[in-house]
């Protein structure tokens, strides 16, 4: 296979901060001197050949990668850690810039024939192991060759015309969670997928089977699918390549989903821009809208299956547990502050701006008072009071003073004196 003669060193040096420059030039100089052969890969290449940043560093060397990792830490006096039998490590260098290293894939040296053609091939099958062309270009440091682009592939070609493509036919069945992550790529670049590349994943669609193992990695790529800037674009797109199946069964990309996704998109930018030091979890709050058509348990299980944190699972449940009922009740005339309180107070941020997207105009405007103003209601009066008033803490105590905060919400109580005011009147109330 020809490889490219290109090279970037160039581009190297005028898109990657000097030091980065100086680190791949110094891994370049240490394999040269073992006798290896050492080559930036991944996202890095790719991000590089597109101008956009990306600092995390991949390089696989020809040889022992783990002897390598050593010898360039020594060199740039940093530390090993994370070594694997796979022949993996992370070189930390001082200020915490890390560089991982791989071996390349040894699967070749195990074939006989292949003997002589070993360290130019190996290269070749490590990248021959990735997801698409685009991911799968290599970049060789080694002195004399810096910045030589190794393409096998046609990488670059794809990057130029944009374009998702895989490496070939067995790819997605080889590993499933590619399928989401050809969507993520073709997302975040705003790339096509290929055409025959689809037709792989439709297959691939058909016959993939996810193991324990590859459902967990597939609930990392979903993460990743559903935290990238347009999450309601990536789930229109795994529609169409019948991927929603593998969340769901039964999750379908129908009119309801449609505008739940639409009005997704414009809460959450509502709220971005009201409230920017909060971050919700973007891809809680479209996993619980992609949940959206299920039952509470076929929801809950599907939470379960992906292997999600008990509180994540709750924030998904919450956001579909009894949100009718609430919808309706916040949707009757004039309700009253603490009317509103009540019913928003349980929900955690991600599932109360689920509930929101799924609210009449009237009600998202009641929501947003709650999050403007209703949910940052405290009592000048504490527990403290309360104990000098002579009651002890219990169930009493806190109904006590959420009835105070009730009061309040609703505007009956403006300073302190009128909460303790309130509080007296009411204990004596319950003495009586
Ligand atoms: P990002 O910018 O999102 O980190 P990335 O390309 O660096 O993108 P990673 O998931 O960090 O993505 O993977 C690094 C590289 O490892 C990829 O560029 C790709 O070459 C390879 N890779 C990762 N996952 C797979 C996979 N499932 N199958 C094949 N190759 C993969």
């Amino acid at each position: 296979m020809k490889t490219s003669p290109k090279n970037i060193k160039g581009v190297m040096e005028d898109r990657l901060p000097k030091k980065v420059v100086q680190a791949l030039k110094a891994a370049g100089e240490v394999a040269e001197g073992m006798n290896y052969s050492a080559y930036l890969v991944g996202g890095l290449v790719r991000d590089l050949l597109l101008g956009v940043e990306n600092l995390d560093v991949d390089i696989t060397v020809e040889g022992e990668g783990i002897a390598f990792a050593e010898k360039l830490a020594q060199r740039l006096s940093g530390r090993v850690k994370g070594i694997t039998r796979f022949g993996t490590a992370i070189v930390t260098l001082r200020g915490g810039f890390k560089i991982d290293v791989a071996t390349a894939r040894r699967e070749y040296y195990e074939r006989p024939a292949a003997l002589p053609t070993v360290q130019k091939s190996s290269i070749r099958e490590d990248q021959f192991r990735r997801d698409f062309t685009i991911n799968a270009m290599a970049i060789k440091l080694n002195p004399g060759e810096f910045g030589k682009l190794i393409d096998f592939f046609a990488g670059e070609r794809d990057l130029k015309r944009g374009v998702v493509r895989a490496l070939h036919k067995k790819s997605f069945l080889d590993d499933p969670t590619r399928i989401f992550r050809a969507v993520r790529f073709s997302e975040r670049y705003q790339f096509k997928i290929d055409e025959g590349t689809k037709d792989l994943i439709k297959q691939a669609t058909n016959l993939a089977m996810f193991d324990e193992l590859t459902i967990e990695r597939v609930r990392d790529e979903l993460v990743l699918i559903l935290s990238e800037e347009n999450p309601a674009r990536a789930i229109k797109k795994m529609a169409e390549l019948h991927e929603l199946k593998f969340i769901h069964p039964r999750i379908k990309l129908n009119k309801q989903l449609r505008k739940l996704l639409g009005n997704l998109e414009e809460v959450l930018s509502w709220f971005r821009s009201s409230f920017p030091k909060e971050k919700p979890s973007p891809w809680l709050i479209y996993f619980s809208a992609l949940l959206r058509g299920l039952t509470l348990k076929e929801a809950r299980a599907a939470c379960q299956r992906f292997h999600l944190s008990r509180k994540d699972e709750e924030k998904v449940i919450k956001g579909k547990e009894g949100v009718s009922r609430k919808l309706r009740e916040l949707g009757k005339e004039k309700p009253r502050p603490s009317q509103i309180y009540l019913q928003l107070e349980s929900l955690p941020l991600e599932s109360l701006l689920v509930v929101m997207a799924r609210a009449s105009r009237i009600v998202r405007e009641r929501i947003s008072l709650y999050l403007r103003e209703l949910r940052r209601a405290r009592l000048k009066v504490t527990g403290d009071d309360l104990k000098e008033l002579g009651l002890r803490p219990g169930p009493k105590f806190a109904e006590l003073l959420k009835k105070t905060l009730i009061a309040k919400l609703d505007g009956s109580l403006k300073t302190k004196e009128d909460e303790l005011n309130y509080v007296k009147m009411n204990i004596s109330r319950m003495r009586r």
